[in-house]
């Protein structure tokens, strides 16, 4: 898939998301909150679901967890926008209750399309719905701040999910933000990690995918900017942030 088809794939996510009506939680939406990023990155973090802010936005993490996810991020030297940012479950859940189990399974389709499109090396769980969808069976006390292999069956075929506490639960005790900082630091090594084994056991093409073009595509960057792999491949968006982008592949 170029640049502007998975572009266009995830946008035909988030025109079906917002209409969605899949599970009781959109008789309380002002907004469904499909997600929001760069098509082309390696990482993708999945939250719970959207809070106030983001229900009223359309945008997942525009409230204060989301302002101490853009300084976690920072502390890394990456920005939301290098990132794809999604929930569990794209409408907001009355009063901020957890999602229930019959909710997130109505809504986990969109998330594995979304997955299946961005084909990320990394996706980082923010909090306990997240982990448990990606790493089944663990305890956040325990694994926050490691990674292990993802479950092709999550829509991302070959990557690895690193566990990492809900910036919320940050916000409310000193010592989880304090290692919610430490396990952020340890992201950029994963991506390494996560791109030496895609590149030992490449992925299997999309069955759907068409087949890739050899000419150069009119928004293509010039070779240089190309990482060495076929996983991570990165194509410039059209406001020209590959500058940007490069932060992901530089190190
Ligand atoms: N908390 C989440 O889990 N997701 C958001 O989008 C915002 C807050
Ligand atoms: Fe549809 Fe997901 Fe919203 Fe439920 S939470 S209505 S499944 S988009």
């Amino acid at each position: 898939m170029t640049g502007d088809e998975r572009h266009q794939a995830l946008e035909a996510v988030a025109e079906e998301v917002s209409a969605c009506t899949r599970c009781r939680l959109h008789e309380g939406r002002t907004r469904a909150v499909p997600g929001e990023g760069d098509a082309d990155t390696e990482v993708v973090f999945v939250g719970e679901g959207p809070g106030f802010n983001e229900d009223r936005e359309g945008r997942p993490f525009v409230g204060r967890a989301g302002a101490l996810l853009v300084q976690l991020l920072a502390s890394i030297g990456w920005r939301r926008e290098d990132v794809f940012i999604t929930n569990v479950v794209k409408c907001r859940p009355p009063g901020n209750r957890d999602p229930q189990p019959d909710e997130i399974a109505a809504c986990a389709p969109y998330l594995q399309r979304q997955l299946a499109v961005l084909d990320p090396a990394v996706v980082v769980t923010l909090g306990r719905y997240s982990m448990a969808t990606f790493m089944p069976g663990v305890r956040i006390g325990q694994v926050h701040g490691t990674s292990q292999p993802v479950d092709p069956e999550t829509g991302a075929r070959n990557a690895l999910a690193f566990a990492m506490y809900h910036p919320a639960a940050a916000l409310r005790t000193a010592a989880i933000e304090r290692e919610s900082y430490e396990d952020i630091a340890r992201v950029p090594e994963v991506l390494l990690g996560a791109r030496r084994r895609r590149e030992a056991e490449p992925t299997a093409p999309e069955p759907t995918a068409p087949e890739p073009s050899t000419a150069a595509h009119p928004d293509a960057p010039p070779p240089s900017e190309i990482a060495p792999s076929p996983a991570t491949v990165t194509v410039a968006a059209e406001d020209g942030a590959s500058d940007d982008e490069s932060q992901l592949t530089l190190f």
